[in-house]
């Protein structure tokens, strides 16, 4: 793993976030509340005038789902806990050592834990309503039904942003973050600095079919270990592995052998393959 040292903004993206929520329904769906200790109440919000702590307790955990690179406990009675690990946010099951950070424990029924830690501190848990819109902000589901040739031609039609710059756009397509539209636009042998709108149908086709191949790819493996991400349970991915161009600078490419590049496109790493993606 040392290769992959030194990117220190590695976000968990939609297979991790996917990988995270279906560990911990496996471990937890069923579950009830039975106490919240809140060690940091920036990293916890709740509706105006909901304690946090008193609503959530005694509520059962009905089901762990995902929506873009969010965590969302789908509660009892229709509240949910919206959780975003934002870059180095964790959740973490039955642990008996508390990893660093830990800024909020739930207590389960079962003798289980459910911690919550993010040593910077930039992720939250967020209390949302029955009812209350979260996700307004969040565009389509890339693995959703609603995710279509037609639907991602569309966003691409009559915009100069580079296609990287849109795949990333989460108002647009949720989930996808540097790592999988990299290696989407690798695959499909797409430049990443493109103008969306010079992108042709065919091309437009195979980037469709690639972002949704690497995403369920990864999701298959577990997602990817870089940094800090690791599952519910601790274990990290597989995905890391199988990288084609993401932290590969200088290796050659897979396809044609020429060397990787990295260049900075909309203040992100990106690395791509001259030769192939033109
Ligand atoms: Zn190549």
């Amino acid at each position: 793993m040392a290769s992959f040292r030194g990117f220190a903004c590695v976000v968990p993206e939609l297979p991790e976030a996917e990988t995270i929520a279906r560990g911990l329904h496996g471990a937890i769906a069923g579950a009830t509340i039975r106490s919240v200790e809140i060690r940091s109440k920036k990293n916890v919000l709740a509706p105006r005038g909901v304690s946090f702590a008193q609503r959530v307790t005694g509520e059962r955990i009905a089901s762990v789902t995902r929506r873009g690179k969010y965590v969302v406990f789908d509660l009892g009675s229709g509240w949910r806990l919206v959780v975003g690990l934002r870059m180095t946010g964790r959740l973490v099951v039955g642990s008996r050592e508390e990893p660093p950070g830990t800024h909020v424990v739930f207590g389960l029924s079962g003798r289980r834990r459910l911690l919550f830690a993010d040593v910077r501190t930039f992720g939250r848990v967020r209390l949302v309503a029955p009812g209350e819109r979260w996700d307004h902000a969040l565009g389509i589901e890339p693995l959703g039904a609603g995710f279509t040739v037609e639907a991602f031609a569309g966003m691409l039609a009559g915009r100069k942003t580079p296609v990287k710059v849109l795949l990333l756009d989460q108002k647009r397509i949720a989930g996808v973050g540097n790592i999988y539209a990299c290696e989407a636009l690798w695959r499909a042998e797409v430049r990443p600095s493109r103008p969306s709108r010079t992108v042709t149908r065919a091309a437009a086709t195979r980037l469709h079919h690639a972002v949704i191949d690497v995403l369920t790819r990864a999701i298959a493996l577990g997602g990817s270990s870089i940094d800090d991400y690791v599952d519910a349970r601790g274990a990290r991915g597989g995905f890391q592995d199988v990288l084609s161009v993401y932290g590969r600078l200088g290796a050659p490419c897979a396809r044609c052998g020429e060397p990787i590049v990295r260049t900075m496109l909309g203040q992100r790493g990106t690395w791509w393959c001259r030769r192939c993606q033109r």
